[in-house]
């Protein structure tokens, strides 16, 4: 019985610590992937777990997540059509929680008006200004959060950098040690 409770255990933990590298590229794939993970984990061959690698699940995501230009989920967010939780918002920016946090905060701050801003790599020098607001934002959110002492800003630009949201966003990620490297 002891043993079994063990194994139970071992499967869980082993599931939670694949599953935001084994998904963490694709939103959509990540928001299956994770409710499948949730019932069936304590039902999955540990083989199969180490069969989710990092690299092949980043890329098979990466090369999934189109830049299009056309709407993504951020513009049904931007709209409060489907609810986030806002941390800040002013008449440019908007800052809400990651629905899939890798780190005890992790706010994602998007312009509100897209304006070709799909990537970082789109930007043009009109751009400037909402770049800089954006910026702004973070350490705003970093003070809001708690953690102005020590966070790390991130903007995933296309596939090869696993950007899954083609609506620029900058990472803001921190409340514990964040190491360096990134991966
Ligand atoms: P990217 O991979 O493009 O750099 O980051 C996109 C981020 O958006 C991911 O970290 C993902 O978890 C987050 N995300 C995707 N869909 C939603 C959503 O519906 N709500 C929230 N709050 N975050 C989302």
């Amino acid at each position: 019985m002891a043993a079994a409770l063990a194994s139970s255990l071992s499967l869980l933990r082993t599931s939670r610590l694949a599953l935001p590298y084994a998904t963490r590229c694709n939103a959509f794939s990540r928001l299956s992937l994770g409710s499948l993970a949730a019932s069936f984990a304590p039902l999955r061959p540990q083989r199969f777990v180490r069969h989710i690698t990092a690299s092949s699940n980043e890329e098979a995501a990466a090369k999934a997540a189109v830049d299009t230009g056309g709407p993504t989920i951020f513009d049904k967010i931007i709209a409060k059509e489907i609810p986030s939780d806002i941390v800040y918002e002013d008449d440019k920016v908007l800052a809400f929680r990651d629905i899939n946090p890798q780190a005890p905060v992790h706010i994602l701050i998007i312009p509100k008006l897209r304006d070709g801003l799909t990537q970082l790599s789109k930007a043009e020098a009109r751009h400037g200004e909402i770049l800089g607001q954006l910026l702004y934002a973070s350490k705003i959110v970093a003070e809001k959060e708690g953690i102005a002492e020590g966070f790390r800003v991130v903007i995933n630009n296309g596939p090869d950098a696993c950007q899954s949201v083609y609506h620029l966003h900058l990472h803001v990620i921190g409340g514990r040690q964040l190491k360096w490297p990134p991966g």
